[in-house]
């Protein structure tokens, strides 16, 4: 992907960080903007749909996690924090929020622009899986999302619904980590059902039929699938 077409909003009310983040960004190419508040990025992010968002958590109105979860409601826009939080905890929460990585301050700007890097390569995996294919392949894996069947190695797969809407959701973003609280909210649509333990039993049950290796476990975030 050409980086020129990258815009990247940097979230960050520290003035000396955030020039740093953005004189890197401007001389690697990047297109940038910035917002000091987390209101500010909120209204950044549904004004101009940036590419990618680096996201401080502690911000001077609402905290960081705030806008994740907020921005989460209507975008997939990949977020990427960066904050002095080094503690699991607020990485775990960052995560199941809806953000894609976590970065711990203080950071390298060669670690930072890698980083964005990754995100740029799922952001090319999603523009290429996401139109609306009515069929996916991976190894001896196949869907007819039409018919709604599953193939693999030439014969046909019985799931039930639910591992049927998670592989899908999964082979829609292959390459791509989804966190368990993505998988919820898009497979279990809202019912009660949908947690994390029920969650890996379908996982579980749908990797016994489909075999291990499409899909890998992230311990703490999530699922990916895999190319094969
Ligand atoms: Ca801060």
């Amino acid at each position: 992907m050409n980086n020129k077409q990258t815009c990247v909003l940097v979230v960050e009310d520290d003035a000396a960080v955030r020039n740093l983040i953005t004189v890197a960004l401007g001389s690697h190419g990047y297109q940038w903007l910035s917002a000091v508040t987390g209101a500010e990025a909120v209204d950044v992010i549904s004004a101009s749909d940036p590419s990618i968002v680096l996201l401080d958590l502690g911000l001077p109105d609402i905290d960081g996690q705030d806008v994740i979860a907020k921005v989460r409601t209507w975008s997939q826009v990949p977020i990427i924090v960066v904050s002095a939080r080094a503690d699991d905890l607020d990485k775990i929460r960052a995560l199941d929020a809806g953000a894609d990585d976590y970065l711990s301050k203080p950071f390298s700007v060669g670690e930072l622009l890698a980083r964005i890097r990754t995100c740029e390569r799922h952001l090319s995996y999603m523009v290429r899986e996401e139109p609306h294919e009515s069929t996916f392949r991976n190894g001896d894996l196949s869907i007819d999302f039409v018919a709604g069947t599953v193939m693999l190695d030439g014969k046909e797969l019985h799931l039930t619904p639910r591992e049927y809407k998670l592989l899908c959701l999964l082979a829609r973003n292959v390459g791509r980590v989804l966190t368990h609280q993505f998988i919820l909210r898009e497979a279990w649509s809202g019912t009660q059902e949908g947690d994390l333990a029920s969650l890996r039993v379908f996982m579980g049950n749908l990797r016994k039929k489909i075999g291990k290796r499409y899909i890998q476990t992230h311990v703490g975030v999530g699922y990916r699938m895999v190319r094969v």
